[in-house]
C-alpha cells in the first residue's frame, strides 16, 4: 500500500508561521502548526506518506515567480516532493503561457489556484487565460466551495470543466468546501476529479460513502491540505469510511499516480 497526498501547502521559513494564522483565521480555525517542509514531513511519514504534491498560493502577480522559484527548490530538496506551480489570474496569457512552459520544464506536475483567497470567480473571463495555456498540459488543482463566499462554487467549477473539456480539473475537499452535497455537479464531466481534503472532519463516514459511491471511487484523490490538518489524523478519518480495499487504493495512490505520472509499485 502507498499513499500520495495530492494537496499540500508549504511556505518559506520565513512566513510559514504567518501564512499558516492567515488560513486559519480565514476557516476560522485554530492554526495547528508551521507550514514548513520539515513539519509536513515528519508528520506525513508518521502516516506513511511516500509523495506529498506541495503547493503555495500567490495572491499578487508579483509573488508568482518568487514562490515558483521556491517550490522548486524545496522539490529539489525533498524527493518525495512534486509540486503545483502558482499562477495569478491577473498575469497577462503570455507570461501564464511562459510560466507553464517553465513549470513543465522544471517537472511540475501541475497548477494550484484558490479563486478564494486570490479574488477572483472561477469561471470569469480573467481566469480564462489560465484555462486555455493549462488545457492539455498541465491538471489545475482548484480550492472549491465555500457557502459564506461564491468565488469558488461547484457550479462555477463545473461550468469550467464543461468549457474547457482538455483540462484536467482536481476540486479540491469533495468537490466544494462546506459545499459538499454538491458533489453530484461533475458526473458525467470526465474531467473533474475530486480531493479528500479538508473534508473528513466535518462530515460522517457514512456521507463520505454515499458522496464516494454517487460519484465513483476512480475520481477521488487522498488530500491532506496540510498545515490545516494533520496526516496520521486524516487517515484515521479516511480509513472509517466503509469503501471496498480496491476503492481505498484508487483514492490514497492509484488515482494520483496514473493521473500525475508518479511512478509507485
Ligand atoms: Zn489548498
Amino acid at each position: 500500500m502507498h499513499i500520495i497526498d495530492v494537496h499540500s501547502h508549504i511556505y518559506p521559513e520565513k512566513i510559514a508561521d504567518k501564512a499558516s494564522h492567515s488560513i486559519a483565521d480565514f476557516y476560522r480555525i485554530d492554526a495547528r502548526t508551521e507550514g514548513t517542509s520539515a513539519v509536513l514531513l515528519e508528520e506525513g511519514r508518521a502516516a506513511g506518506i511516500d509523495v506529498y504534491v506541495v503547493n503555495s498560493v500567490a495572491t499578487n502577480v508579483r509573488q508568482v515567480r518568487r514562490i515558483n522559484e521556491f517550490l522548486l527548490s524545496e522539490v529539489r530538496a525533498h524527493p518525495e516532493f512534486r509540486g503545483l506551480i502558482a499562477l495569478h489570474p491577473d498575469m497577462d496569457e503570455g507570461a501564464i503561457r511562459d510560466e507553464i512552459e517553465w513549470g513543465i520544464l522544471n517537472g511540475f506536475k501541475g497548477i494550484k489556484l484558490h479563486p478564494d483567497f486570490q479574488h477572483f470567480y472561477l469561471d470569469e473571463p480573467r481566469a480564462k487565460k489560465i484555462y486555455r495555456a493549462a488545457s492539455g498540459k498541465l491538471p489545475i488543482l482548484f480550492h472549491t466551495g465555500d457557502s459564506r463566499f461564491n468565488f469558488s462554487s461547484p457550479g462555477r467549477m463545473a461550468k469550467v470543466a464543461e468549457e474547457f473539456p482538455d483540462l484536467i480539473c482536481i476540486a479540491a475537499h469533495f468537490g466544494g468546501w462546506s459545499e459538499w452535497n454538491q458533489v453530484g455537479v461533475y458526473k458525467g464531466l470526465g474531467n473533474v476529479y475530486v480531493d479528500t481534503s479538508s473534508t473528513l472532519a466535518f462530515i460522517s463516514p457514512d456521507e463520505a460513502k454515499r458522496y464516494i459511491d454517487y460519484f465513483g471511487a476512480e475520481w477521488f484523490l487522498f488530500g491532506v491540505d496540510f498545515p490545516m490538518w494533520n496526516a496520521s489524523e486524516e487517515l484515521e478519518r479516511f480509513m472509517k469510511v466503509d469503501i471496498s480495499l480496491e476503492e481505498r487504493e484508487m483514492i490514497l495512490w492509484k488515482n494520483a499516480s496514473a493521473l500525475i505520472g508518479i511512478d509507485l509499485e
